[in-house]
């Protein structure tokens, strides 16, 4: 069962995005929607399925991972076009949430659909059941519930439903393609209104509310203290709701509590002074706060009015959320005041919730902890925050309440989990289920694989003959440390015997922001410009002996991915990046240019790829090295990195995040059989004429307004890197680049605009235009 060609149904938010998403993977995908017009020659017939693509290719964030992906989605509606999903091999159902549409469309679905397809709906609520009334047993057998969040792209969880029904090779195939294809994290959920991840969550903001009134709080203060103190995403509650949707909230609250028949009522002042008055979240520009040209007001539930922010930032609670998490949670157990009060109601209502529902919403704790936290993006989910703040207190604070102990909690012997398993709901203790494909270098490291560390960076054992070098720094940012830990890092797998080194790490941001600037910054300020010059040579030479070692390097970036990060990349034998990789050389930025190989690496990949053509001319591939440069131009995803060069046919994409690392690893076992380093590659550079060019098009933007004097000078510098030099046209080593990539960023560090950019951008976090 191979899903290649997808039908989405319903072109709106979810149902546009999830074509976005299976495209940007790589499917063919049918999307349809409603007939924009009764008259069948009508040319609108088709409107709303082309403005829901149109919708997505406009999104920001965006949902396709490149402009390419569009091609592959083609657009119809349900009267003409059904047809089409007879080709398909998954038919996912995201219409208006309504059980009659939706069975009407299952129905037709049935009549075509081929026997070996696979049918989904995306439904937020409405049971399985309900909608499977009137299909036959073949057709119960190829259905299940898939519920994205939103935006698919980027929100990680894919809660899958199956019936009682579903074949159990339909749910392995769906949860394989999901995982692997579209690089969802998958959770088993039962089918009860609102699954796992929106019933938790959506009573945690309503019960947070509640208390917030009880305890006399702001706003200001409950977002300060339900984020990051007790482990929750850092845009705690309300953070949250402006920027999932005051109008999603109102609806889905109503909606899981007709369907439970709990009370999930909002606060009257949320629907009147706030829904009601059209201000729904970051969507409108304003909700729960609201952001002005002065800064950002917060909404007073008391008076129904804005007020300036004013963030809790409480030293005992910053001290705190620094903490380990199982260090952190504890703190609220003695917080003074109102805030203590109310925090730690908070923690035992959702401790309570969650205990008494568990076994109705998933299959075990460890799902109910996942899908929180990839669906709400909590560090920890409800059960390790539990054991944070230990079973006993919380049996205590449910007495003193006046609350039952939920039996879950009596079955817990000290903790839910211990020594890598989990509780399960018998009271016995499994294995943890491992995430398929997922390597944990903290977990290696933990268990004593680590074969050298110098704090800023070290080498863990992967097994099979493959290490990892982790960066450790603040953002990963590259310095003296991580250099020094690379070298001897390289060392040691040639002296082991290894078959080779993937580079990458966990981190959820970045995989390296780059050279350390602070460093740069204060060796520029004592003048110690020979030990500048020392530190530039260490990192090319860094970089180049990823390319010389005698073992296939495979490097693994993930999230921001620049300058110095951008050029580590750049330099690999192959790159297993993330789908999510933002990667760019940026140094422009910051008055300098890649002076770490990058600019060496683009041009030589650039012009060897033109060279072995006759009569071509070789000024297309600098001019193609010099625009990424100059312009700083950073990719959206690695698709995008892939189609502007910095990734080559041969890197590969993962698009689980969880998979990155072993697929990195089993590429360096593919690679290492026979293995020989690259040899020294020469190009022919342009000299003085290139840079000619290059000035002339300078000259014009300066001209134009659009580039100033110092953009011109260090614009000036990578030309003459790029074309050798400005003498004559000639035959350029990899060496000989990287002396001029040193010499000029030697000379754009000398001047004064380029150190007032680094200071600026050291200080504020931004590029400064001067
Ligand atoms: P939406 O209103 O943005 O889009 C629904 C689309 O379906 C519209 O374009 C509409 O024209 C089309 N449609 C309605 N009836 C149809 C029919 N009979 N045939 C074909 N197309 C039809 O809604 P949405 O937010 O994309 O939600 C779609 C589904 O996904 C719902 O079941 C919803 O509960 C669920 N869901 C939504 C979210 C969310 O955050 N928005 C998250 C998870 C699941």
């Amino acid at each position: 069962m191979r899903v290649t060609t997808v039908g989405v149904v319903g072109a709106g938010a979810m149902g546009s995005g999830i074509a976005a998403l299976a495209a940007s993977a790589g499917c063919r995908v049918v999307l349809l929607d409603i007939p924009g017009d009764a008259d069948p020659a009508s040319p609108n017939r088709s409107a709303p399925a082309k403005n829901g693509l149109a919708k997505a290719i406009k999104s920001k964030p965006a949902s396709f991972m490149e402009a390419a992906a569009v091609a592959r989605v083609r657009v119809g509606n349900t009267d003409d076009h059904v047809s089409w999903l007879a080709e398909c091999d998954w038919i996912c159902e995201a219409i208006i949430e309504l059980a009659e549409p939706k069975q009407q469309l299952f129905a037709r679905i049935e009549a075509l659909m081929k026997p070996t397809a696979i049918v989904s709906s995306n439904t937020s609520g409405i049971p399985m059941a309900t909608l499977l009334e009137g299909r036959s047993e073949k057709f119960r057998r190829r259905f299940l519930g898939t519920h994205f969040f939103n935006p698919p792209r980027y929100m990680h969880l894919l809660e899958v439903i199956p019936t009682p029904e579903t074949d159990p090779a339909v749910i392995g195939a769906m949860n394989g393609f999901a995982e692997r294809t579209l690089g969802k994290g998958i959770v088993i959920a039962k089918d009860v209104p609102g699954f796992i991840a929106n019933r938790l969550g959506v009573y945690g903001m309503v019960a947070t509310m509640r208390r917030m009134q009880q305890h006399g709080l702001t706003i200001d203060e409950v977002d300060g203290l339900t984020g990051s103190l007790i482990g929750r995403a850092r845009s705690a509650t309300f953070r949250t709701g402006d920027l999932s949707g005051l109008d999603v909230l109102a609806h889905v609250t109503k909606g899981i509590g007709a369907a439970t028949g709990e009370d999930f009522a909002l606060p009257t002042w949320v629907h009147e002074a706030l829904v009601g008055t059209g201000k729904l979240g970051d969507k409108t520009g304003g909700g729960f706060y609201s952001k002005t040209k002065t800064g950002t007001l917060t909404f007073d539930w008391k008076t129904t009015s804005y007020v300036p922010q004013q963030r809790l930032e409480g030293g005992d609670i910053r001290q705190a959320i620094r903490l380990p998490i199982a260090q952190r949670l504890p703190v609220i157990k003695t917080l003074p005041g109102a805030q203590g009060a109310f925090v730690r109601d908070h923690v035992v209502d959702a401790a309570h919730y969650t205990l008494t529902l568990a076994s109705q919403l998933a299959h075990d704790i460890v799902a109910i902890d996942r899908a929180m936290e990839w669906g709400y993006g909590w560090e920890a989910g409800p059960f390790q925050v539990m054991d944070a703040l230990g079973i006993d207190w919380l049996r205590e604070q449910f007495k003193a309440e006046g609350l039952d102990v939920p039996p879950l909690l009596e079955l817990a012997q000290g903790s839910f989990y211990k020594n890598g398993e989990y509780l399960t709901f018998d009271g016995q203790y499994e294995p943890l289920p491992a995430i398929p494909g997922r390597i944990s270098l903290a977990g290696l490291a933990q268990s004593g694989r680590v074969l050298e560390d110098n704090g800023l960076s070290r080498l863990i054992d992967l097994g099979d003959g493959v290490a990892c070098f982790e960066f450790r720094s603040k953002m990963n940012s590259l310095g003296q440390g991580v250099l020094e830990g690379l070298e001897k890092s390289l060392r040691k797998v040639e002296k082991l015997g290894f078959n080779g080194l993937v580079i990458g790490n966990e981190d959820p941001r970045a995989f390296s922001v780059g050279a350390d600037l602070s460093l740069v910054s204060f060796a520029v300020s004592a003048g110690a410009w020979d030990d500048i010059e020392a530190s530039i040579r260490t990192f090319q030479d860094a970089v180049m002996s990823i390319r010389r070692a005698p073992f296939p390097v495979v490097v693994a970036p993930a999230g921001m991915t620049l300058g110095g990060g951008c050029e580590f990349t750049l330099h690999a034998d192959a790159v297993q990046a993330h789908a999510e990789t933002y990667m760019g050389l940026v140094e422009v930025g910051v008055g300098l240019l890649p002076g770490g190989g990058g600019t060496k690496e683009l041009l030589m990949r650039f012009t060897s790829e033109l060279q072995n053509y006759e009569e071509v001319d070789l000024f297309a591939a600098v001019k193609r090295a010099f625009k990424l440069i100059a312009f700083a131009t950073t990719t959206t995803s690695a698709f995008e990195g892939r189609a502007f060069g910095f990734l080559r046919d041969r890197d590969r994409i993962s698009m689980n995040r969880d998979h990155q690392l072993s697929d990195a690893k089993q590429r360096v076992l593919d690679l290492a059989p026979g293995y020989l380093p690259p040899i020294e590659r020469t190009v022919r550079a342009l000299g003085r004429e290139g840079i000619g060019n290059l000035e002339y098009a300078l000259w014009a933007a300066k001209e134009g307004g659009q580039a100033s004097a110092h953009d011109v000078r260090v614009g000036r510098a990578v030309a003459y890197v790029l074309c050798g030099g400005d003498g004559s046209p000639r035959d350029v080593t990899e060496q000989d680049l990287l002396d001029l990539e040193r010499e000029q960023f030697l000379s754009l560090l000398g001047t004064k605009e380029t150190q007032e950019r680094i200071a600026y951008t050291l200080k504020t976090g931004k590029p400064l235009r001067n």
